[in-house]
């Protein structure tokens, strides 16, 4: 295959300027997220120093070499802090010049001047630490999962290995650009294609990683709740369902809990609704600590929580209550130093059935629920048969009635 570097230096031009400017068309679209127009400008300067390197013999060294490495490194560098504002890490504009200050102060060294295999090593650092520097602004932020996020740092780790590589090469190989032209246009060759090659991937994977990260944004707002951060009733039911579904292929015995603040709007009113939402923030830290990570929890309601224990014993499920229970009454004893003295309520309900009818659970959890109230809050009830007859004889209750709860959870 035959690849004339100049062909490639024009369809590099123009595929970064293309490029540049649909990321920029991309963030104008979503101004969200900022690091997009970050990338967008650096593919354009990009482009401008190509130019200025194809210039070459042209144009005086000190913008064809000079000036056009000090746009490229520049380039790298604003991909780079592009990578922190993706992560939300401030800009640092030091750090934007660094490479190009760098470069033109140590090649203005006498020693270096005519070196030229000792410049190309000093240019190779710069990219290769510029591009390491943004894969690791990416790792850094892995705890966000974002699938896109692993090509990126793939590639940007590849494409700085080879500029590094290309450090021990040159120093191996008994050639000298200026010497061997041959050898010189194919490393340039290579390199060149390996450039036009990254530069649309890595377009395309940043562009990926944005238009990831807008959707688990939507899709985060719509299933969490912004208050405690846990499930919010769609998703806690959305999540039930599924649970419901995979206990059919391998039943296990389960547990509902339906837990509700104790005389709650006594508390906004006497400390606020700030501490009321601080309150209820305190118990959710209380609650996902007290159950294990794979059972469920939601805030079903303003001060109504659910939870389904998997594959628990009714004996242990009851504890697992209890130890709730106590642990926020503790705790919430004192609210950011006002004396709140909140607690809860809960109904728990244990189910060892081929089928999880989660619906039918949560309106028996509320039977028991509606006991622990009636019978002085603070209290973990269990149901059972006598409480479902007793409730039906009672015509009024102050929570929501199963029906409600069925219909939501249907
Ligand atoms: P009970 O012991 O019978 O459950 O009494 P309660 O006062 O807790 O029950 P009630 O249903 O009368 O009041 C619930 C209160 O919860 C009323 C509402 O203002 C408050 N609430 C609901 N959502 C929020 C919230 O997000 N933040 C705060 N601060 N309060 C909330
Ligand atoms: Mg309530
Ligand atoms: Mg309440």
């Amino acid at each position: 295959m035959n690849l004339d570097v100049n062909t490639l230096f024009l369809v590099t031009i123009y595929v970064e300027a293309i490029l540049g400017l649909l990321l920029l068309f991309a963030w104008a679209q979503n101004m969200a997220i900022r690091a997009v127009a970050w990338w967008g400008f650096a593919h354009l300067i990009r482009a401008a120093s190509i130019v200025l390197f194809g210039m070459y013999g042209s144009a005086p060294d000190f913008i064809t070499i000079d000036l056009a490495n000090s746009l490229l490194f520049t380039a790298f560098a604003i991909t780079w802090t592009g990578a922190r504002v993706f992560d939300g890490r401030p800009v640092e504009p030091v750090y934007l010049v660094t490479g190009a200050v760098l470069w033109l102060l140590v090649s203005r060294l006498p020693a270096l001047t005519d070196a030229i295999e000792a410049r190309s090593l000093i240019a190779s650092g710069i990219i290769t630490t510029y591009t390491w520097l943004t894969a690791w602004e990416f790792w850094r932020g892995r705890k966000e999962q974002l699938v896109s996020r692993w090509p990126a740092i793939f590639m940007l780790f590849a494409h700085g290995a080879l500029f590094l590589l290309r450090t021990p090469m040159v120093a191996m190989l008994p050639f000298s650009m200026t010497a061997d032209k041959m050898f010189g246009s194919v490393w340039l060759t290579v390199l060149s294609f390996e450039a036009l090659l990254f530069t649309i991937s890595i377009a395309f994977i940043l562009l990926a990683m944005a238009k990831e990260r807008t959707e688990l944004r939507h899709r985060t707002a719509a299933m969490v709740d912004p208050l405690t951060g846990i499930a919010n009733r769609r998703a806690f039911l959305h999540d039930a369902a599924e649970m419901a579904k995979r206990h059919i292929a391998n039943p296990r015995p389960a547990a509902v809990m339906l837990v509700d603040l104790d005389h709650f709007k006594t508390i906004n009113d006497r400390f606020g609704h700030a501490i009321g939402d601080r309150v209820l923030e305190v118990f959710t830290a209380t609650a996902t600590k007290t159950i294990r990570p794979s059972d469920l929890i939601g805030r079903i309601g303003g001060e109504e929580f659910a939870a389904v224990l998997y594959d628990i014993k009714s004996v242990e499920a009851v504890a697992v209550a209890e130890r709730m229970r106590e642990t926020f009454a503790h705790v919430a004893q004192s609210v950011d130093g006002r004396p709140v003295n909140a607690t809860v309520s809960i109904g728990v309900v244990h189910c060892d059935g081929d089928v999880l009818d989660i619906a039918e659970l949560l309106s028996q959890a509320d039977h028991a629920l509606y006991f622990a109230k009636e019978n002085g809050r603070n209290r973990v009830e269990v149901a059972s048969l006598e409480m479902m007859l007793k409730r039906n004889d009672d015509a009024m209750g102050p929570l929501a009635g199963p029906d409600q709860i069925q219909a939501s959870a249907a």
